[in-house]
């Protein structure tokens, strides 16, 4: 429906960069595999006299990656300068936050464009503590992870539209490792009808910014009705009332005293690297797609299903280069995906080695009938978590078995079951099921099904 009051909807979004270790220290990033307090040190945990050490340089790459997928230039000519954001609270143990970002600070990267929305700018910064406000415990595992911050235009006219974005955002993002796997991201959403606009701090799910922003347009432009007048606030989103409630005034940047950090040395993005991470970037889940469908014929639904996952898609393409990878599409999308859930594993974790040249090999055994289709299932289970030849292992142990061994089955599956086999004699159908079963388990699924029948239909 065409909206007919002004409306505009900004984005800040925070994620957790992935990486192993912090951003001004050598503390792992697990934090939360990680019993409470336990990777910390006296950097993150702002000791008196401790110092930052330079920033985690993956950390650095991560942020330039992201800035390239947003279509951002990319501030490298000039100093970047991390700044202190002072603010106090139990959650910040320094009083301060380093930030590249903040209103006196060039960003690392800005005007950008991402799937219709402009990009006003990109950061790096250290998260804070983790407080709990029901009990004032304060976990420090999370003090001074690398975040990236990505603010966007004021150009989203509905919650839909911001919905749909995260997500395609999030997953363009998987497509170059650049967040925590299932890490999640943070958004403060800045909303404005006919007033000033508000900020509605810290919302963690899709679900609770979409219900936020439906929510606020609603109670603004009820409050536009009676004559009130909307100020600048901050708000925070109270998820069991459904409800937005008001923190505070909006500070404003005079707020946070932001200093330079004299701790940390101006810092450069080299051009080179630069170039270099750019040529190095994957195609986007969009084009993905449309190669896919285009080149290698595969239809929409499968598609969908392979984009998921950027690891999964090379996987796909890498197979077409040998096989017609439409046409053995389900090898892929059910039987490859069937295995890796069941092991609850994905192609780019740690440790899983599977080759697409292994998978062509096995279909082109199915194709050419040396192999059945149970066979080739099975053998895929041991696909997980390294892939092998199977020519190597066709040597007597897993192709199909000849006319003649089969009917050797056949007799000793009639021998061991003698009355079901009367029965299936004197007309009785799943007898018949039951037998074949019998052959295939005696044959280890080597036997062809179809022949299997024939021979006991020839009795
Ligand atoms: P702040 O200090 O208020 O957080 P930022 O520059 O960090 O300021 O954030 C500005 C955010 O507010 C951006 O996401 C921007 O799109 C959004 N914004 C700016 N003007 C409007 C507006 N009129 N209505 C809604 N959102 C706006
Ligand atoms: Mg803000
Ligand atoms: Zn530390």
């Amino acid at each position: 429906m065409e909206k007919t009051f002004p409306l505009k909807i900004g984005l800040e979004i925070h994620g957790y960069l992935d990486t192993k270790e912090k951003l001004f220290c050598m503390c792992k990033t697990d934090f939360l595999n990680s019993e409470a307090n336990s990777v910390v040190c006296p950097i993150c945990t702002g000791q008196p006299g401790s110092k930052p050490m330079l920033p985690n340089k993956v950390a650095m790459d991560k942020v330039i990656e992201i800035a390239l997928v947003l279509g951002c230039k990319i501030n490298h000519d000039k100093n970047l300068v991390f700044q202190r954001k002072h603010y106090d609270w139990a959650d910040n143990p320094k009083g301060y936050q380093t930030t590249i970002s903040g209103a006196y600070s060039l960003p690392c990267a800005e005007n950008g464009k991402f799937d219709g929305i402009r990009i006003t700018e990109c950061h790096l910064e250290e998260d804070p503590a983790q407080w709990n406000p029901e009990t004032g415990g304060i976990n420090y595992n999370r003090s001074g992870l690398p975040l990236v911050e990505i603010v966007t235009e004021p150009d989203f006219r509905t919650a839909e539209q911001v919905v749909s974005w995260l997500k395609n955002l999030v997953h363009s993002l998987s497509y170059i490792h650049a967040l925590r796997k299932n890490g999640g991201i943070k958004c403060d959403v800045n909303i404005s009808t006919y007033g000033d606009r508000v900020e509605i701090k810290n919302l963690n799910s899709l679900e609770k910014i979409s219900k936020a922003i439906e929510y606020e347009i609603a109670r603004q432009l009820e409050n536009h009705e009676k004559g009130i007048v909307q100020a600048r606030e901050t708000l925070a989103f109270d998820e069991a009332k459904g409800k937005t409630i008001k923190m505070r005034e909006k500070e404003s940047g005079a707020d946070y005293r932001f200093i330079p950090d004299p701790d940390l040395p101006p810092m450069k993005l080299d051009e080179k690297q630069i170039n270099a991470v750019k040529k190095t970037l994957p195609e986007m889940p969009s084009e993905k797609l449309d190669k896919l469908i285009k080149k290698y014929k595969v239809d929409k639904a499968n598609a969908d299903i392979l984009i998921k996952n950027l690891e999964l898609v090379d996987f796909a393409e890498e197979l077409g280069k040998s096989t017609d990878v439409a046409k053995s599409i389900s090898w892929i999308t059910i039987e490859l995906l069937r295995v890796l859930n069941y092991n609850k594993k994905s192609l780019d974790d740690e440790g899983v080695e599977i080759k697409p040249a292994h998978l062509a090999e096995l279909i082109s055994f199915v194709d050419k009938g040396e192999i059945t289709v149970l066979k080739a299932k099975q053998i895929m289970n041991e696909f997980v978590p390294k892939s092998f030849s199977v020519k190597e292992k066709m040597a007597g142990s897993i192709g199909k078995l000849s006319e003649e061994d089969t009917k050797k089955f056949v007799e000793q599956a009639i021998s061991e079951n003698k009355k079901v086999f009367e029965e299936y004699k004197s007309g009785k159908k799943e007898s018949l099921n039951f037998l074949i079963g019998c052959v295939m388990k005696l044959s280890n699924r080597r036997a062809d099904f179809a022949k299997v029948r024939e021979i006991f239909e020839g009795r």
